[in-house]
Parts: structure tokens; C-alpha cells; sequence
């Protein structure tokens, strides 16, 4: 944080996935000059998915790390600023809202979060010594290392599906382990799944420990239906069980639902007037890039509408 006097800023997005560039892009248009903190990560979670089906406008697919560059350029293309940069403390009690970041003291008229979610761990041991070792919840980040090895992918989502799909292009097989005998990710992800001759399934079985000494060497699982325990060898153990909102940085300070996603109203506004949020930080259902991206646009015609209205 430098010692230089706050920025004033008429709206400060937090987050650079989807619903963060989005709602650059939309304040920008309005000649707000959004300022965009990036976080860790330009684009989140979408620059660590190889491809996207689903959004539209790309019928052949379009690239995770190639679609958070449109959005970008389009948002920097009306005035928008985005920083390579994090917020780590938030001060919503008092408006304008002061934002400290690792570089800069903001003071925004308004907010929008859109810190977006990560991904849900196992908590068992093994798992946190052996991250970057064979433990990884980035099949994107991470298949690569595994060409021709045998991996692990534990979860039966939608998100479990689409990773293991991916990891069939490197790893010789992927076993996939799932707690129940039902899938949960949707119909066309299943038959892909099911029919590829590298994927194999392991059904009510539970992951209760990663060994090995270097690298992961096995897994111990748990029939949860016989209560059989086993071993079983691998390279590689990706885990895609879900994900948990980022809001430790609003932590006592913004209202929350019973599930830790922020509360918002159906115009985005949170708890705290002024403030927005967009994305998977207030979404536990739908998690689509073009449902961030909707909430972003709401969020920031919101704060638009609320700025004029406050002659700002
Ligand atoms: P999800 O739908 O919540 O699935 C999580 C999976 O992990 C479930 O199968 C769950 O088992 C399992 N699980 C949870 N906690 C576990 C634990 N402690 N140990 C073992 N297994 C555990 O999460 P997701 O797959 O990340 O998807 C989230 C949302 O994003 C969904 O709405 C999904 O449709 C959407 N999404 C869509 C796409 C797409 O459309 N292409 C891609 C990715 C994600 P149970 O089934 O027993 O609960």
C-alpha cells in the first residue's frame, strides 16, 4: 500500500472474471471510469478453462484465456482501468468506501464485488502437503504434467465431468471418484464421460487420505456403502467437489446468505447502499460465464441509475 493520498474514484470493481469485466465494460460506456482490481487472477476462474461451449456467439467454442481478453480489450476500449492489482481491506461502513490495495488507497463511490468463488478442498490429510505434487484443482493449470499418466478426479458434477474430459487429452486413464452411484453433472457431460475409453468410474467411494513421498503415489478410499477400505495407485488427484465464495474480505461488514455468498437484492445491491455484487460471490446456482456476465451488466446499470440519482 503506498503512502500517497487516496484515489477518488466514481466506482471500483473488485474482480476481473466475467461479471467483474462486464460491469467495466457497462461503467465505462456510462463515462464512470471504472477502476478494476484484477485479484490474482485477470479473468478467474475462466482463465484456467480450456475451452467454453456454452457461451454464445462462439459456435465453434472460444478459449477461456482468449474470452477474458475480449472482455478486457472491450472494457479498456471505453475507458475502463484495469490494475494488476488486489484489495486487502475493504471499509464499508462509511461512503465513499475506502479500498486499500497492495499498491494504492482507493475511495469509491461505489463497489461491485465480484471476487468470485474458489475451489472447495477435501480436508483430508495428504491433500494440502501434496498441492503442486499431484494435488491440483486446475485440470487446465495442471494436465499437462501428467502425459501419459494414470490420474485421479474426485466429484461428480458437472465441473468433475467437464475437467476429466479435458485430463482424457494427457493422462493414459482418469479414474473418476464419486461419493454417491449417481451423477450429478448434466446428461451430455455424462454420456461424453461414460463413453470415453480412457474414463473409468468408481461409485460411493470417498477419498480418506493422499500418500506418497515425493509426489502422490496412492490415494486410500473408503466404500461409504460397505465401509471397505482400499489403496489404489496414482499419479495425479484432481479435485472438483465445488467451490466457496470469496467474502473474507467483507467478513462483519456486508450481510451474507445462510450458504456464505453475499445477499443481494434483485438489483444486485448488497446489504450496504452503494455497494453491488455480481458472480459467482453471490451465485451459488447457475456459475455460467454468461450468468456473471449478466449479473456484472446489472450491477453496474444499477449503480449507474444510482450515481445519477445522487447527482454523482
Ligand atoms: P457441484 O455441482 O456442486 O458438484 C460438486 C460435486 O462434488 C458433487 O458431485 C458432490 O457430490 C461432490 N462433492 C461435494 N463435496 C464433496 C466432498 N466433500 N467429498 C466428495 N465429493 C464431494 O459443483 P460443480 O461441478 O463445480 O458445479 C457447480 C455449478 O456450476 C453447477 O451448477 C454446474 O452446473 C455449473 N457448471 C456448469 C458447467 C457447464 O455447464 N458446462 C461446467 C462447470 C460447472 P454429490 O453429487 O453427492 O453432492
Amino acid at each position: 500500500m503506498s503512502e500517497s493520498s487516496p484515489r477518488r474514484v466514481k466506482m471500483l470493481v473488485i474482480g476481473s472474471g466475467p461479471a467483474g469485466l462486464t460491469a467495466a465494460l457497462y461503467a465505462a460506456r456510462a463515462n464512470l471510469a471504472p477502476v478494476v482490481l484484477s485479484g490474482a487472477d485477470l479473468g478467474g476462474q475462466v482463465s484456467k478453462t480450456y475451452t467454453i461451449e456454452n457461451y454464445p456467439g462462439f459456435p465453434e467454442g472460444v478459449g477461456g484465456q482468449e474470452l477474458v481478453g475480449y472482455f478486457r480489450e472491450q472494457a479498456e476500449r471505453f475507458g475502463a482501468e484495469i490494475l494488476y492489482d488486489e484489495a486487502v481491506s475493504v471499509h464499508l461502513r462509511e461512503r465513499p468506501f475506502r479500498v486499500e490495495t497492495y499498491e494504492e488507497v482507493f475511495l469509491a463511490e461505489t463497489l461491485i464485488l465480484a471476487t468470485g468463488a474458489s475451489p472447495r478442498e477435501l480436508n483430508i490429510p495428504g491433500e494440502e502437503e501434496f498441492v503442486g505434487r499431484g494435488v491440483s484443482y486446475c485440470a487446465t493449470c495442471d494436465g499437462h504434467f501428467f502425459r501419459g499418466r494414470e490420474v485421479i478426479v474426485v466429484g461428480g458434477g458437472d465441473s468433475a465431468l467437464e475437467e476429466t474430459l479435458y485430463l482424457t487429452r494427457h493422462a493414459s486413464t482418469v479414474t473418476v471418484i464419486h461419493r454417491r452411484s449417481e451423477l450429478r453433472a448434466g446428461a451430455l457431460l455424462q454420456q461424453r464421460a461414460k463413453a470415453h475409453a480412457k474414463v473409468r468410474f468408481v461409485w460411493d467411494t470417498v477419498l480418506t487420505e493422499i500418500l506418497g513421498n515425493e509426489a502422490v503415489e496412492k490415494v486410500r478410499l473408503r466404500n461409504v456403502v460397505t465401509g471397505e477400505e482400499r489403496e489404489m495407485k496414482t499419479d495425479g488427484v484432481f479435485i472438483f467437489i465445488g467451490h466457496l465464495p470469496n467474502v473474507s474480505l467483507f467478513a462483519g461488514q456486508i450481510e451474507t446468505t445462510s450458504r456464505g455468498y453475499l445477499r443481494i437484492n434483485d438489483k444486485m445491491q448488497t446489504s450496504v447502499p452503494g455497494v453491488y455484487a455480481a458472480g459467482e460471490v453471490a451465485d451459488p446456482r447457475f456459475r455460467q460465464v454468461i450468468t456473471s456476465a449478466g449479473m456484472g451488466a446489472a450491477a453496474a446499470m444499477q449503480a449507474i441509475h444510482d450515481l445519477e440519482e445522487r447527482g454523482e
